[in-house]
């Protein structure tokens, strides 16, 4: 019998992706953030100089959650921790980020978000995968666990972009990746922006262990694409604490660099 043609098993997008690639060559696209011909050959729709300059988080930050914390003198022998820290706000032991979300980063994370550019989604888990070695004593893990979108939400989406960044960095750090571990049983409310008060309610007990799931004793490193409250990661952290997993760690390329919580003046 003769053999099917080798391109009926290509699938689609891969070679949509080499058309792209094709493209990229043939004619110079611009970068997406600052308009600049794109001088790499990859394809990450952004220049090197804007990758070179978001805007990272200082080395001076809180050592449980990791907000920038710039102004804040250091007491020799004592560890730096913000507000929330100080109360025992959240469910995981750490969390740390790329980069301060502002600017070109929230640019970016939207590119993520709505345009499943995995290219970049590869470039920031490199990023991450780099954060981890260096601080491998604080966030060791077994496995990484993206932070699930509600069913629907994904459906709508078809996919989960903290799962374009989980899958990578899982491969780099030669961890399982166990995408289906978490969900997500309440949607995010329809309002478009939220106050502080709303988005830690709006995820309270929103995060359940898939039934079957084996998280005991298990070290988990979350993945997320932005940290802003935290509440998400926290609720995240308390389903799977509750489930057994002996510790929580999170990862995200960005962090919104202001007090989480509520009360703290802020909406
Ligand atoms: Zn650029
Ligand atoms: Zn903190």
């Amino acid at each position: 019998m003769a053999e099917p043609a080798p391109s009926r098993f290509l699938p689609r997008r891969w070679i949509a992706e080499a058309r792209d690639a094709l493209t990229s060559i043939l004619i110079p696209a611009p970068c997406r953030l600052c308009g600049e011909l794109l001088n790499h050959s990859s394809r990450i729709p952004i220049c090197n100089s804007c990758l070179d300059n978001f805007p990272r988080v200082p080395s001076k930050l809180c050592a449980v959650c990791g907000l920038p914390m710039p102004d804040i003198a250091e007491v020799p022998g004592e560890q730096l921790k913000c507000s929330a820290c100080r109360l025992e706000t959240y469910a995981f032991e750490r969390a740390r980020s790329f980069a301060i979300y502002e600017d070109a980063i929230v640019r970016a994370i939207v590119m993520l978000k709505f345009d499943r550019i995995e290219p970049l989604a590869k470039w920031f888990a490199e990023r991450l995968a780099e954060i981890y070695s260096t601080n491998a004593e604080l966030l060791n893990a077994d496995v990484v666990v993206p932070v699930p979108l509600h069913r629907e939400r994904e459906k709508e989406r078809g996919y989960n972009q903290a799962e374009l960044l989980s899958k990578p960095l899982a491969k780099m750090l030669r961890l399982p990746h166990r995408g289906v571990l978490l969900m997500r049983t309440k949607p995010r409310p329809q309002k478009l922006v939220l106050t502080l008060r709303e988005r830690w309610a709006a995820v309270r007990g929103a995060f359940e262990i898939r039934p079957g799931s084996q998280v005991d004793n298990l070290r988990v490193l979350l993945l997320d694409d932005v940290m802003t409250t935290g509440a998400t990661l926290d609720a995240c952290s308390k389903a799977l604490r509750d489930a057994g997993a002996k510790s929580v760690v999170a990862l995200t390329v960005a962090r919104a660099a202001r007090n989480p919580l509520p009360g703290s003046g802020e909406s």
